[in-house]
């Protein structure tokens, strides 16, 4: 179930969101504490008991909670008791005030306890001192400082025997919020829009409907998702989540921001991800942490997905591969191919080593330039190419250009890591920026005669690689292309 809190400051405004929220969500909650005086909350209970069309949680959490209320305690639970007693569905009433409430047949209790600053180690001991009260619901919610908090939460609803609302706040709690179906949890809160969040970390209910489908998760659901950090602008859950629901699969994909990715992989064995997409900073360093590292991978020396089969993970690499069949493609207009071409690579990071990798198996002379010379000469050694420096990139003379550096990329969307003098008829070039699609770089190529391939070419075959890996399923190409299209379209300014 989603329920929507309502955080308005007065009747009429609480009534008019009541009515909205009740269009998307299964329950409602007031949030009293957000009403400044307190005979408007008290008339806005009333009021909005009578005109509810959905079931309705009252809460008035005090700011010792996080709450906004700031009266006496005497005046708080006055309005939580008027609350019952009006027979609201569900009142939230704090694990500490409980034993002053009055109880009645029409009305449920929720005991609650939050911690806006950590997620405690002693939560099943929490959770047990909450049931001496006999609630009608437990909830529980604290803040997540790190990823692997979400573990305790998980833990905590696999083990509830009476129903129980838990998760983690903040950004890096995000994924308790999504996934509480999986785990049993009662229901979610998301907020109506961006700016009516009543706690750290709430998504929208379009993001958790739209996005996640959260309806749709279950105890069944597979799970999947992106590490790296930062993670929250990455494309990844929108184009994976539409992919599975195209193809009918009960499966969610969500971002994990990972700061420790061996404390990461140890804790997340514990449920069953089926599958991650890796990224910055964690494509190198999550290699120690895995059971198998697939041949090219290996050789490459960083992975962008992790498959897990029978309890182990194997690292694939799948940007070597988007990036060979993009360039393939370009060329493969032609009738040519990729053997004994010469080549230029600018950079010497994540990207240029995948694509090196893969272009000397395709048997091309390579060379690599890159700003900071020694990453370039230790990538030449590594693959056993040739290498130069940035400023020589003046005068390069090759068949395929590829350009791996962040130059051209939104915003600095005028600037191209090479001058047009060196884009000559015939050649072909490659940009692994896709935002925009069409580089300043790709923009000259093209008036100067030559051919060109995008970025969102290797981001979309990466990503569809990945998903054949995971679902050994065809995945479908032109929705995730569609998908991104849109997403860029509205990332311009
Ligand atoms: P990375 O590992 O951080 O490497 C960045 C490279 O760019 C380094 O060689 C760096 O040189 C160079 N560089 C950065 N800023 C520069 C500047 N102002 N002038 C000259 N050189 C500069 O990043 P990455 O993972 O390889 O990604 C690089 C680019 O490729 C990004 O724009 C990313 O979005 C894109 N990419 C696209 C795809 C796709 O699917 N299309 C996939 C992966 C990456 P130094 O060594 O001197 O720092």
């Amino acid at each position: 179930m989603i329920c929507i809190p309502i955080t308005a400051r007065s009747t009429e405004d609480t009534i008019s969101e009541m009515s909205l929220a009740s269009k998307c969500a299964d329950i409602i909650e007031l949030r009293i504490d957000y009403i400044p005086e307190l005979q408007d909350a008290e008339r806005c209970i009333e009021e909005s008991l009578k005109s509810k069309t959905k079931p309705v949680i009252v809460t008035n959490r005090p700011e010792r909670e996080g709450g906004k209320f700031n009266g006496s305690e005497q005046d708080r639970l006055r309005l939580l008791q008027k609350a019952i007693d009006l027979g609201a569905d569900y009142v939230d009433v704090e694990y500490d005030s409980i034993k002053q409430i009055v109880r009645r047949k029409n009305s449920k209790v929720i005991i609650s306890y939050h911690n806006f600053k950590e997620t405690p180690q002693n939560l099943s001991k929490i959770y047990s001192d909450i049931c001496q009260h006999k609630p009608d619901i437990v909830k529980i919610v604290t803040y997540a400082n790190d990823i692997t908090d979400n573990i305790r939460i998980f833990e905590l609803l696999n083990t509830a025997n009476v129903p129980t609302i838990s998760f983690c706040m903040g950004e890096l709690g995000h994924i308790s919020r999504i996934l509480t179906r999986k785990f049993g949890g009662l229901l979610t809160f998301a907020s109506l829009e961006r700016g009516k969040e009543s706690a750290p970390g709430q998504l929208t209910v379009d993001e958790l409907s739209k996005i996640y489908h959260f309806k749709n998760i279950n105890k069944e659901t597979k799970l999947y998702g992106i590490i790296g950090n930062p993670v929250s602008h990455s494309m990844s859950p929108v184009i994976h989540n539409a992919s599975f629901m195209e193809k009918g699969l009960n499966n969610v994909y969500v971002p994990l921001k990972v700061s420790n990715i061996g404390t990461f992989i140890k804790e997340y064995r514990k449920i069953d991800f089926q599958g991650f997409s890796v990224t910055i900073p964690h494509k190198e360093s999550v290699l120690p942490f895995l059971d198998n590292i697939e041949h090219t991978a290996k050789e490459i020396g960083a992975i962008n997905t992790i498959v897990r089969q029978d309890g182990k993970l194997t690292g694939y690499n799948t940007d070597c591969m988007a990036a060979i069949t993009g360039l393939e493609c370009g060329l493969g207009k032609n009738g040519d191919t990729l053997n004994n071409k010469k080549i230029s690579i600018i950079g010497a990071g994540g990207a240029a080593r995948a694509i090196a990798f893969g272009l000397k198996e395709k048997g091309c002379d390579i060379t690599i330039y890159n700003r900071t010379i020694e990453r370039a000469e230790k990538l030449s050694n590594d693959v056993k190419c040739r290498f130069g420096r940035f400023e020589e990139i003046n005068k390069l003379d090759s068949d395929i250009l590829i350009n791996t550096t962040p130059i051209g990329m939104f915003p600095k969307t005028d600037e191209t890591p090479v001058p047009e003098k060196v884009l000559k008829e015939g050649m072909l070039v490659f940009d692994a920026v896709y935002n925009p699609i069409e580089t300043k770089l790709l923009q000259d190529a093209r008036e100067r005669g030559c051919h060109t391939v995008n970025g969102l070419t290797m981001f979309i075959n990466q990503a569809a690689e990945q998903f054949r890996l995971w679902t050994n399923i065809d995945p479908p190409v032109e929705l995730m292309n569609d998908v991104v299209m849109k997403m860029l379209s509205r990332l311009k300014p």
